[in-house]
């Protein structure tokens, strides 16, 4: 194991990895990755990974818009030799009450102003993209054909062996267990396998950032909250979009190989329990079977559950910590942290090497909740 580096990464989830091939593939030497079990063994390994441009804020359109154009073209981007199977099959969200179809209008006008082709549909014309929808209680849909899916676990392969080929050092099974700060300045990390002297720390540990940060006397405000999630048998092909509903709660998609992947939100709660419930089978069979009927045929084969990193406003935390100088953050993602991955790693990595950032980050530092400067996301599940 090295025992210096310009930049040690910590968390092997979808945020470090992208932000070690961004800064690796932009020049940097010498970075260290570490993850504390497996790669994708924090949430991204356990995600429904829908990707979708259909925000209700300038910034997360934006942010949304630039990493889907980079999903469009990943394979090529990371050299991949497989496929991160990214299909665009669009999202289709139901408007259930009058306050949120109105809520859709106004997001639609705005998505239209930054480039983002979604429209808003009757229940009658989202029965001609999902002819099976039960459409009773839906006041209308908005729906974008950009938006759609990519495999996590091939996406993640793609940015480890791309940030590896460019020098990148990952390290698995491998804790940050201490943060040297000397004089308000990073000096070194302390793990399970040994010290590394370096003066720049990346926090991208995901619902686990803020023990990671309070290493280093640095708040970081994400609390962990459990989501299920449930996997069908792969049965013939009949749902493109993902369809989801705010005020019903639920998002539902066919994955390419036909299985029916959904779940919903809980009632918040901090845990850090990826334990699976029969209770959660029970609710989602139901919501499910509402909105498309056909479901009750098919069988379950899989249920899991993964945390939400959940900030005070559920929306990122990027930038750097204000206490310690050398400690950066990407994390407090809330549950969309996998659509923003590659988007994150491009910002990231701009930041921390003193470039210009392709979009505006500083929205989104730390210190705006001490300042009361929340964001507030209309469109969330
Ligand atoms: C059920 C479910 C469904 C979801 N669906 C979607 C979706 O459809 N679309 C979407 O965009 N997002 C979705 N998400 C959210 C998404 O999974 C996360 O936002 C995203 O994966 C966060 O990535 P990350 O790299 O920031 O964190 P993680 O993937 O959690 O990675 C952090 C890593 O840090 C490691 N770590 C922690 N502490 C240490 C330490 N001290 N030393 C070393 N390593 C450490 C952890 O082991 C972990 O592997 C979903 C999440 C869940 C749970």
């Amino acid at each position: 194991m090295k025992k210096t580096a310009e930049m040690v990464i910590i968390g092997g989830g979808i945020s470090g990895l992208s932000t070690a091939f961004n800064l690796a593939s932009r020049g940097m030497k010498d970075i260290v990755l570490l993850e504390k079990g497996f790669l994708m063994s924090g949430s991204t390994g356990r995600c429904g990974a829908g990707v979708r441009m259909q925000w209700g804020t300038e910034m997360n359109c934006a942010l949304s818009k630039a990493t889907c154009e980079i999903f469009e073209n990943i394979n090529e981007i990371l050299d991949f030799e497989g496929d991160t199977e990214f299909e665009q099959g669009g999202y289709l969200l139901m408007a259930i009450t009058e306050k949120e179809e109105e809520q859709f209008k106004k997001n639609i006008e705005l998505q239209h102003s930054l480039g983002i082709p979604s429209e808003l549909l009757t229940p009658q014309e989202a029965l001609d993209i999902v002819p099976d929808l039960n459409i009773e209680g839906i006041r209308s849909c908005a729906f974008c054909a950009k938006d759609g899916h990519a495999n996590p676990f091939r996406t993640m392969q793609a940015y480890a062996e791309a940030a590896q080929r460019h020098g990148v050092e990952i390290y698995t099974y491998t804790e940050a267990t201490g943060i040297d700060v000397v004089d308000g300045k990073v000096k070194g990390v302390e793990t399970n396998r040994g010290y590394i002297s370096t003066d720049k720390i990346l926090i991208a540990a995901g619902a686990w950032s803020q023990h990671v940060g309070e290493l280093a006397g640095v708040k970081v405000p994400v609390r962990p909250e459990r989501h299920e999630i449930l996997v069908t048998e792969p049965v013939n092909r009949k749902l493109e979009p993902m369809i989801m509903s705010f005020a019903g709660n639920i998002y539902l998609q066919q994955e390419p190989g036909g299985e029916f992947i959904m779940g919903f939100g809980p009632e918040p709660h901090e845990s850090y329990s990826t334990l699976s419930t029969w209770e959660f089978v029970e609710e989602m069979c139901k919501k499910a079977y509402h909105y498309l009927p056909y479901l009750k045929n098919i069988r379950i084969v899989r249920q899991w559950a993964g945390l939400y990193e959940m900030s005070p406003d559920a929306q990122p935390i990027l930038g750097k910590a204000e206490e310690v100088e050398g400690i950066y953050l990407a994390t407090g993602f809330s549950g969309h942290g996998f659509m923003f991955g590659p988007i994150t790693g491009q910002l990231m990595a701009e930041y921390i090497l003193g470039l210009p950032t392709t979009l505006p980050i500083d929205k989104l530092d730390v210190g705006r909740f001490d300042r009361g400067e929340l964001i507030f996301e209309p469109a969330v599940v």
